[in-house]
């Protein structure tokens, strides 16, 4: 447990230190058997402590620590749609949210196969309507979408992943984030994203 504190805090502050999410924004969870360690409401993830992390069940009640993030109740969506899922990260980055402000996306499959690392880390990325920050409607939309996507992007808000833990979410969401910025920067160009067959041959 103690251990895996310290991994949730130490991605934290590597993730705020890189600008991956600012001020207090973006919320981590790592899954320990029916419950999950989450980083607390209003903090900011660049100074987050092992010692401070609070204690979620899968249904979203607090149970210890300090009050959780008030996007708890997404991670537990994740979890409940994804028994496999050891790790969800939640970020505002940038190039991400960005995306997420676009119209005309297809709600089902947001961004393009640009690269073969976006096809292996993140595949099918749906889109979520919006809703104001800690809305609880939004999640059995995203425990819906979840049971098929480990990655989703919230209208006008940011990405939310699952991983099998804390480095394969964290992999996972960098790579959303980076394929995100890609696609913004080819906007006005030709773009000849990986064929059908090209993405088939990866999985
Ligand atoms: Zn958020």
């Amino acid at each position: 447990m103690t251990s895996l504190a310290r991994q949730v805090a130490d991605l934290g502050a590597s993730l705020f230190h890189r600008r991956l999410t600012h001020g207090r924004t973006g919320n981590i969870s790592a899954r320990t058997g029916d419950t999950f360690l989450i980083t607390p409401t209003g903090g900011s993830l660049g100074t987050v402590t092992p010692g401070a992390l609070s204690v979620v069940d899968l249904a979203g009640k607090h149970l210890d620590g300090p009050r959780p993030s008030k996007e708890a109740f997404l991670h537990a969506a994740l979890y409940r749609a994804r028994p496999d899922a050891g790790a969800v990260v939640h970020l505002h980055s940038t190039h991400a949210v960005a995306v997420s402000c676009h119209d005309g996306l297809d709600p089902e499959d947001v961004l393009p196969p640009l690269t073969a690392y976006y096809v292996m880390r993140v595949g099918r990325l749906p889109l979520l309507p919006y809703h104001a920050p800690g809305d609880p409607a939004l999640g059995p939309l995203a425990e819906r979408a979840a049971r098929t996507a480990h990655a989703l992007l919230l209208a006008n808000h940011g990405p939310i992943v699952a991983g099998a833990g804390l480095a394969a979410a964290a992999d996972a969401i960098e790579e959303l984030e980076e394929t995100a910025r890609l696609w913004l920067l080819l906007r006005d160009r030709p773009v000849r994203p990986l064929t059908p067959g090209q993405v088939r041959s990866l999985s």
